[in-house]
């Protein structure tokens, strides 16, 4: 019988997998899965999400004017270079859109942010992976598989799920020898956790290079997950193209008012970059002490930590053992990392207790 065939590049998508909220048996628990921050929101977003319920009836600002100027006041960028998207996967989506084509490659780091193939495939593209470099990305490999059909280049810093960051050099190397008719879009998702001497330049390469993307995202350290708002600086023409095949309405109405709230709360957005850092230190600490055990963590500067089980303890052991106190990280092998547990720094006390699970099962795996 006939019937619609979905194109072959969609079917051959791996679906994306979102961190889990419930345990096997449907318990809630404490979810250190999908990078949220564990202080939750900045009250004044919360306060402009809340009173925006006065405008259900109308639709959001298309332009999303109000935010783009005030990210643009914010970063000191022109703000007819900003966009916003539903989250700053649509972002990633859309540049992969905009660039990339059946009979183009779409390049990343292996053990990259596993939307990559997806964004790369749903165009019709080639996703192509190039290897790391104990599990951070390397720029040599990246540049070795560079082909004239390679069309963007995507690249997370920090780098999720791994943690790990590319330095500003390190990034300037990799653009200068990209061909120019190549897309860079650096993913900095993460960028609010890393520590101010530690920019990776690459808003500042956006500012100037034709060939540059960055995005961002309102999810992590702006703790505005549940609204779904990012966004992005580039070139001129990157925006036009992209504008032309964004969703008109792509942010709601609340979501735009609280970004902007929440980009004024510099009290909170500090707070949320300390209290990882604190907690991210202790966390690595306490893995480093169970390195005879095979436990090791991956150097990580966002607000997770990529944990590799070498030893008696293995991954899904613990991840299970984990998941029965009650605590969900992720297990991720289908990105290639059956060895390994992705933990998001929680509050204290669940940081604090998934240190004291793992010293445990790893002395009773011993
Ligand atoms: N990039 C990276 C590296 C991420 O880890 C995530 C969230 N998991 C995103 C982009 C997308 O986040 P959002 O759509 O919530 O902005």
């Amino acid at each position: 019988m006939n019937a619609p065939t979905p194109k072959p590049w969609i079917a051959a998508i791996s679906p994306y997998v979102p961190g889990r909220s419930t345990a096997d048996d449907g318990r809630k628990v404490h979810k250190l899965s999908s990078n949220e921050n564990p202080l939750g929101t900045s009250p004044a977003a919360r306060a402009a999400f809340v009173a925006a319920a006065a405008s259900l009836d109308r639709y959001p600002d298309a332009a999303a004017h109000d935010l783009r100027a005030a990210i643009a006041d914010k970063f000191g960028l022109e703000p007819a270079r900003v966009i916003h998207g539903t989250g700053s996967d649509e972002l990633l989506h859309l540049a992969a859109g905009a660039y990339a084509g059946v009979g183009d490659e779409v390049l990343y780091v292996r053990y990259g942010f596993s939307v990559y193939p997806i964004a790369a495939r749903r165009v019709g593209a080639e996703p192509v992976e190039a290897d790391d470099r104990d599990y951070a990305t390397d720029v040599d490999a990246l540049l070795a598989a560079v082909t004239d059909r390679t069309r963007v280049v995507f690249v997370a810093n920090p780098n999720n799920p791994t943690g790990t960051y590319t330095s500003r050099a390190e990034l300037a190397r990799l653009h200068g020898a990209l061909p120019a008719d190549c897309l860079l879009v650096v993913d900095q998702a993460y960028t609010e956790y890393l520590e101010p001497e530690d920019d990776d330049g690459a808003l500042d390469l956006a500012r100037t290079a034709a060939n540059v993307l960055v995005t961002r995202t309102f999810s992590k350290i702006h703790g505005l997950a549940a609204e779904r708002i990012g966004w992005a600086y580039g070139p001129a023409a990157a925006m036009e193209a992209m504008h032309k095949i964004r969703a008109p309405f792509n942010v709601s109405t609340a979501g735009q008012a609280a970004a902007v709230a929440a980009l004024g709360d510099d009290d909170f957005v500090r707070a949320s970059h300390d209290h990882n850092l604190e907690w991210r230190t202790w966390f690595e600490g306490e893995i480093a002490a169970l390195g005879n055990a095979g436990l090791r963590a991956v150097p990580s500067k966002a607000n997770f930590v990529l944990v590799l089980f070498e030893g008696a303890l293995t991954a899904e052991t613990a991840y299970k053992g984990l998941m029965e106190r009650g605590y969900i990280v992720r297990w991720l092998p289908n990105q290639g990392l059956a060895h390994g547990l992705r933990i998001t720094i929680g509050t204290e006390a669940e940081v604090r207790a998934i240190a004291e699970a793992l010293r445990e099962m790893a002395g009773a795996a011993a």
